[in-house]
Formats: structure tokens, C-alpha cells, sequence
């Protein structure tokens, strides 16, 4: 049976995921991923290395950029095939795609004000990637699947979504191909999450699987116990309140907002905390939530025993999720001690910029990280201490005090990532290592083989491998 695999993307690098399968007379795409490195930013201007009028379907693991944020240039050009996706992950697709075109036409509009004020030409036209409208023209491709449930994707051909842990509605991916008896599986990890994290239900691994891609973010790293970071959110809340200051968490709009609300909730209702006003000031997170509330049946035991009981997951006394633009800068009257979850969450645009002019030269204020930060981002610079800092076009002196939460990731680490692999009944034919930093990849390839005898690879940006 031919079965044919490329690497598309994602390949000893961390975003632009996208593989193809070649199978039964159909192209199938897994991910459809945006870059996000500087370095590798060129390669969502080319066109697809593959014709996309010539991919039949698409299947998505779940919905961060780096996995589907070229789904409307793939569109553009030529793809008129299903996008098959959990429920959940197409309501947080449609949200993440219409805010990257935002980004996308907002940035050309940038670029032209700067070069005809820098009196430069550009040699490129003043396009966006992609506009809200090439967003929303893929919106009815996609179809939607349940997971567990294989679906029919071609003669012969079939997908099974499983539970990753990752984000709500994250899925690996178990594809079966064949007929008469014969078949083949390979399994896509997409991005694995972890254990006993609060609101999702921990990573399930499918029963089997001749070939296995996995991710390797963290696939040379350990992560430290994730157990304590309610008791750390209570001290740094506890010691601003006592400052006087405000206490400013730039946040991730999908996944890391929620789970703070969630923590924050449950400080709230043990009174672990004084009453305090709370803002989610990020329409997008607050976008994001109300998804997060309409699948109550994809959250774990915790978080269904909580709204069993009445309990909403992500609300309580104090919150307020403001949406406009004249409600995120009332704010900042608000006398007291608040706390300000709002985007972006590395500091480099978005209303978190305001509230730092705002505070970041208070001492009685602190500024709390709970991400990571890449580097070259205000989020980093901050964090590596600098002393001063342009924020919206003004030098400002870092007074506030910085603060930083580990334990709030969202990807498996070396370990977690063997236990996920160790879930599945036999040993796979051959597994390819792929979503990691050359190192990381690398270092989880050699682990896997010394460790665990496996036959592993890693995977080579648009390498082409048969499988039998
Ligand atoms: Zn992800």
C-alpha cells in the first residue's frame, strides 16, 4: 500500500505545522500552520510548497496560529476542500483567524505610513496575507468531528480525534488508511498537553499506531511541579493589595486567561484573597471564554463538579470582561488595588501597552509574567530587568515590581512526552520528531532511541519519506 509523507512545515523548527499524506488516490493535509519565528516569517508569503487546488481535505489538530493560520491563504489559493475539527477547536479557529487578518491589515497599513515617511519604496506590494474577509470565505469548509468517533474522509480513509490535553478542543490524530482487511495508521500528536492541569481533561493516547509524528517543544527540557501555582498567585495578590498597587498579568487570549480566571475563582470563593475588582480586558479573551462555556462537556472532573454545583469556572464576584475601548481605559480610575489580565501576552501591542504606562513606574504595583516570553519582546526585556523602557513612543523606568509564574505551560515535557507515547499497546514501525528547536528535536530523537529502543527520525523540512 503507497503511503507517502512530507513534511511541510513545523520540521526542526516550532511553528508553520503542516504535513501531507499521500494515500488512496487522496492528499491530505494535517495543520495548516502560520510562522511565527522571524526567521522562517518569509516562508507565509510563498506560495504553498504543494498546489492547493490539489489537496483534498485538511485536518486540524487544534487551534493556535502556528497550526492554522494559513488556512485562509490556503484558500486563496485554490483549496476547496473540508477542514475537519473538533467543535470546539472551529469556534476557537474562526476567532483566532479573524484576529490575525486584523493584525495582518493593520501591519500593511504600518508598513505604507513608515516607508512614505522613511521617503522608501517597497519592492513588495501593500498587501496583507490575508483580510477578515479571506478569513471568513474558509469559515464554511469547516466539518466538524467528535472525538473518538472515526470519521470518513475518503474511500478507505479514516480519522479518529483524540483528547491531546493541550488547549480546549485540542486533538491528536490517529489516521487509518486502507481496505480489504490491509491497513495502515499513522498518528499526528499534534501539541501535547499535561497532566492534572486545571479546567482540561489530561492527554489521550489513541490504542495504536504504526507511525508516529510527535511534537518535541519541550522534548529536551523538564518542567518544575505545577502544583503551586494557586499558593503563588495569592502571595504576589496578597503583597500588591498590601503595596496599594494595581497587579497587571499580560495574558494569551486561548487557554492561559481561562486558567487564570479559574485559579482567580477559586481564591475568590476559599476567600483567599480580599474582594478585589478583577478585569479581563481583552475582547478576544472574553471571546475565548464564552467558548470555553459553551463546551462544558470537554472539561475535566474538577471543573464539571464546579458547574454542577452551580459554579461558573471562569466568573465570580468582582469580574468584569470589558469589552470597548472606553471601558478599558475607565481602568485606570478605579481606586485601589485591581487586577488586569489583558493582551498581548508577551507586551508587544494590545491594551496591556496602556496599563503599563500606567503603572509600570508605581513601586506599589506589580507586573506578573505567566508565559513565556520570547526574546526581543517587551514581555523579555522587562523580565531581564532593564531599568528603562519605550512603551507607546515614551521612555518609562521600570519602578513596578516584576514577578513571574512557572508551571502554567501548556506542552508536555521530555517525560510527559514518553508517557504519552508509552500509552500506546505495541512500539510504532518508525516515529518522526517534529515541532521542536533543532536541539530539542534532536535531543528527544536520541532519548527516545536510548531509552526506549524506538526508531526514531528527525523530521527534514520538506523531505518526502514512503511508507509500507
Ligand atoms: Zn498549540
Amino acid at each position: 500500500m503507497a503511503l507517502k509523507l512530507q513534511f511541510l512545515g513545523a520540521a526542526q523548527n516550532v511553528t508553520g505545522s503542516a504535513h501531507l499524506v499521500e494515500a488512496g488516490g487522496m492528499r491530505i493535509l494535517v495543520d495548516c500552520g502560520y510562522y511565527q519565528e522571524r526567521a522562517l516569517r518569509q516562508r507565509n508569503w510563498e506560495p504553498f510548497p504543494v498546489p492547493a487546488e490539489g489537496i483534498d481535505a485538511v485536518l486540524l489538530t487544534h487551534a493556535h496560529l502556528d497550526h492554522c493560520g494559513l488556512l485562509p491563504k490556503l484558500h486563496k489559493e485554490g483549496f476547496r476542500g473540508k477542514i475537519y475539527c473538533t467543535s470546539a477547536t472551529r469556534d476557537i479557529t474562526q476567532i483566532i483567524l479573524l484576529d490575525s487578518a486584523r493584525i495582518q491589515v493593520e501591519d500593511v497599513a504600518y508598513k505604507r505610513r513608515r516607508h512614505a515617511r522613511e521617503g522608501r519604496q517597497s519592492p513588495h506590494p501593500y498587501e496583507p496575507l490575508y483580510t477578515v474577509e479571506d478569513a471568513e470565505a474558509c469559515f464554511p469548509l469547516f466539518s466538524t468531528v467528535a472525538y473518538e468517533q472515526p470519521a470518513a474522509i475518503g474511500d478507505g480513509i479514516e480519522a479518529t480525534y483524540y483528547d491531546a490535553g493541550h488547549i480546549l478542543g485540542s486533538a491528536s490524530i490517529l489516521l487509518r488508511v486502507g481496505r480489504n482487511g490491509e491497513s495502515r495508521t499513522i498518528l499526528f500528536s499534534g501539541d501535547v498537553g499535561r497532566w492534572n492541569t486545571p479546567i482540561l481533561r489530561d492527554p489521550t493516547v489513541p490504542p495504536e499506531a504504526d507511525y508516529v509524528l510527535v511534537e518535541s517543544t519541550y522534548g529536551n527540557r523538564l518542567h518544575g511541579d505545577n502544583a503551586d501555582i494557586s499558593k503563588r498567585l495569592e502571595t504576589v495578590i496578597t503583597e500588591t493589595v498590601r503595596a496599594g498597587g494595581n497587579l497587571l498579568i499580560p495574558s494569551f487570549a486561548v487557554e492561559r486567561s481561562q486558567e487564570l480566571l479559574y485559579h482567580l475563582n477559586e481564591l475568590v470563593g476559599a476567600k483567599r484573597i480580599p474582594p478585589l475588582m478583577v478585569f479581563l480586558d481583552s475582547p478576544m479573551a472574553i471571546r475565548v471564554t464564552d467558548v470555553f462555556r459553551r463546551h462544558p462537556e470537554l472539561v475535566d472532573e474538577e471543573a464539571t463538579a464546579l458547574i454542577e454545583d452551580g459554579n461558573d469556572p471562569y466568573g465570580f464576584t468582582g469580574l468584569v470582561m470589558s469589552r470597548s475601548v472606553s471601558q478599558s481605559k475607565a481602568i485606570n480610575q478605579v481606586k485601589g488595588t485591581s487586577i488586569v489580565i489583558a493582551g498581548s501576552g508577551m507586551c508587544t501591542g494590545g491594551r496591556i501597552k496602556h496599563h503599563l504606562t500606567h503603572n509600570i513606574e508605581r513601586p506599589e504595583s506589580t507586573l506578573l509574567f505567566v508565559g513565556y516570553q520570547a526574546s526581543g519582546t517587551l514581555g523579555r526585556i522587562i523580565l531581564q530587568g532593564a531599568n528603562r523602557v519605550r512603551i507607546l513612543g515614551q521612555e518609562r523606568t521600570v519602578r513596578a515590581r516584576v514577578e513571574q509564574i512557572d508551571g502554567f505551560s501548556a506542552h508536555a515535557d521530555r517525560n510527559e512526552l514518553r508517557r504519552w507515547l508509552g500509552g500506546l499497546a505495541a512500539p510504532p514501525r518508525r516515529i518522526f520528531v517534529v515541532h521542536g528547536e533543532e536541539d530539542s528535536a534532536a535531543e528527544f530523537s536520541d532519548f527516545l532511541h536510548r531509552e526506549e529502543g524506538l526508531s526514531t527520525t528527525v523530521a527534514e523540512y520538506r523531505q518526502t519519506v514512503e511508507l509500507d
